[in-house]
């Protein structure tokens, strides 16, 4: 088989076993790799109803058939699960170069099963594949430990790591790699820490097999120039996803004092150019990454200094904004302890900014939170990282997440409890935004922006590439109050085939989304290296079978699931914007039912929300949908 390994490797960490296999043809054929195995392997093997911190819950690394060779930005890794956070599908991406180091290892993918023993490390070096005793470094930082691990085992192996959040069960703890690339979401890391595992360790020295190896090389080489010959390619590189701050804030969906509103004052110390001025010391990219989007830098602030990788866009929006830090030395020291305690500085930053309201309206008292906390204030949100991650005090609510913290706590909480689906929202305030509203409300692991970012439509109608917009000096002509349209269905569902098909294929999309890459590129790409003809438009159908699967996963694992938890908080659709360019906008529920009716009708899903039978079969998912009528799913 071209461009795979074609071998999968599978540990049962309760009996100690290891063993490969070859990969199916259907899983190669119809699912293309990385998130569409994921997808695969969890309907097929996961035991239907299980706790996702059950032994038998299964922990996915998995590579695509691009991860790995000589072209553009080469080195995703796409992580699975069921999830902590939602109890239904989960996945999630990371950087750097764990994922071409497994294949370089031999295998395309590797899924844990049981729970070892006791703590241990994950050590694979090509066709040496061993579980080793890690209490040594139980309880070490994420980025501690890799650096500990890497001084023992040496520099050429690949490390991934969970930080204490991981060992504690957080539920969105975060896997680290590469000292400061994560896979954030859904709580992978919480789950790799329940099989006792502190971490993974890779050295791969094979080969890739090719189809067409001087054709591929030759393409690479093309795709390498054309990349750079982009407009915005160096304009987008020295201040990365945080180039975004600016928009985002002067268009109003910067989320703000946990979403109350959608306009920051202090946007200029937190921005890119912030960055550049107080952190930055060199840029950092992933394996092959031309365009490198990671800014290493050092930050001192009133209560310790640290290197960091970051912060990115997300991070600047949900500690910048949300908790109100007010300059980029705190933003970038929160992101250096969510990075060594293993958490993700999405859902931390939500969660912090959720408790602090809570305190402000008195539904939290002080004596509940253990002390005062507030917004702009980094001893606020060490505090409360700190006592998370122990699982102390008001800590051990809000390991829980915001859903489940909230349903707790009550009280009105709920309200303003930003999530769906149990994963916490991401950086961006669509009270005026009604498409991206509908990204988030629909994402398949919960709200997350990855899997289809539509703001550039929302506000300018420019959909897929941003880099215009932000070149544009930031400013948009707009005639607000958005309009909720149709064509919003269509738009969400576009770019939720386009931007996961990236996490098929094991490469990074930003390429295409910031720089405008053409996709005709990855699909040569894709034949030189597997020797299969496949159209863009063909794998885009492969792209909607992997959303239509996850989206089974998630109906058959969550009691009563579908169209109530595509719901976003009811702050949305009951609480005008506070202040800025949106201020006095709202979405009302009438608004968001109407979105779901269009977005379903486009699905084939039922009224629910469900893939009907119909849509399964066209979908050659025939198979999914007679296991779903078989376990009483209604479908
Ligand atoms: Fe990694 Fe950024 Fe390059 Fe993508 S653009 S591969 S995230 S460094």
């Amino acid at each position: 088989r071209y461009g795979y390994q074609d071998k999968l490797l599978r540990i049962n960490l309760s009996a100690g076993s290891i063993s490969t296999e070859p990969l199916a043809d259907e899983m190669v054929d119809k699912f293309i790799g990385g998130r569409g195995f994921v997808a695969k392997l969890l309907f097929d093997e996961l035991p239907r109803g299980i706790d996702a911190y059950d032994p038998e819950n299964l922990f996915i690394a998995a590579t695509g058939p691009l991860s790995g060779h000589f072209l553009p930005a080469s080195g995703k890794t796409h992580f699975g699960a069921k999830s902590p956070a939602t109890g239904g599908y989960a996945d999630s991406n990371m950087g750097g170069h764990f994922g071409p180091a497994l294949k370089y290892a031999g295998y395309d993918v590797l899924v844990l099963t049981g729970r070892a023993a006791e703590p241990s490390l994950l050590v694979i070096d090509d066709d040496r594949v061993e579980i080793r005793p890690a209490a040594v470094y139980w309880g070490q930082g994420a980025l501690t430990a890799e650096k500990n691990l890497k001084d023992d085992l040496g520099e050429d192996f690949q490390i991934m790591t969970i930080g204490p959040a991981g060992e504690k069960q957080v539920r969105y703890a975060c896997l680290s790699h590469d000292f400061g690339r994560q896979a954030g979401r859904s709580g992978v890391g919480a789950v790799l820490g329940s099989k006792n595992i502190k971490a993974i360790a890779i050295r791969g020295t094979q080969g890739i097999p090719v189809y067409d190896i001087d054709k591929a090389y030759a393409k690479g080489v093309e795709a390498f120039k054309k990349v750079a010959e982009k407009p915005g390619f160096t304009e987008w590189t020295p201040e990365g996803t945080a180039g975004i701050t600016n928009w985002c804030n002067e268009v109003g969906a910067f989320p703000t004092r946990n979403f109350q509103t959608s306009f920051s004052d202090h946007y200029e110390q937190i921005n890119g150019k912030a960055i550049l001025k107080k952190l930055k010391i060199t840029d950092k990219g992933c394996y092959c990454c031309p365009t490198p989007c990671g800014k290493y830098g050092h930050a001192t602030t009133k209560i310790g200094e640290a290197y960091v990788e970051g912060p990115e866009y997300e991070t600047i929006a949900l500690f910048g904004g949300n908790c109100e830090l007010k300059t980029i030395e705190e933003v970038a020291y929160a992101n250096y302890l969510c990075d060594e305690l293993g958490i993700d500085t999405i859902s931390a930053g939500a969660v912090i900014s959720w408790a602090i309201e809570c305190l402000e309206k008195g539904i939290l008292s002080e004596q509940e939170i253990g002390r005062k906390v507030k917004f702009s204030d980094i001893e606020t949100v060490d505090y409360l990282l700190n006592q998370i991650v122990a699982r102390e005090g008001i800590g051990d609510l809000l390991a829980e997440g915001v859903k489940r913290a909230a349903e707790k706590v009550g009280r009105g909480s709920e309200t303003f409890a930003i999530h769906v689906k149990g994963l916490e929202w991401t950086g961006y305030e669509c009270r005026n935004a009604p498409s991206m509203m509908l990204a988030y409300m629909t994402a398949d692991i919960g709200a997350h922006h990855a899997r289809a970012w539509v703001l550039g439509h929302d506000m300018a109608g420019a959909w897929t590439n941003v880099n215009d917009l932000v070149q544009g000096g930031g400013t948009v002509e707009r005639q607000p109050p958005a309009q909720v349209r149709k064509e919003s269905a269509s738009y969400v569902i576009a770019s939720q085939h386009t931007r996961p098909l990236f996490d098929a294929l094991g490469t990074c999309r930003l390429q295409l989304m910031e720089l405008g890459f053409e996709v005709e590129n990855y699909a040569e790409l894709f034949y030189f290296i597997t020797g299969k003809e496949r159209t863009w438009e063909e794998m885009l159908g492969a792209s909607e079978r992997i959303w239509n699967l996850t989206r089974s996963i998630s109906a058959r694992e969550i009691d009563g699931f579908g169209r109530s938890w595509d719901y976003p908080p009811k702050r949305f659709s009951t609480e005008p914007v506070a202040t800025g360019p949106n201020e006095g906008y709202l979405i009302p529920q009438e608004k968001l039912e109407q979105l779901l009716d269009w977005y379903y009708e486009a699905r084939g899903w039922d009224a629910n929300g469900i893939p009907t039978k119909e849509t399964l079969k066209r979908l050659d998912l025939g198979d999914v949908a007679e296991v779903l009528e078989t376990e009483g799913v209604p479908i």
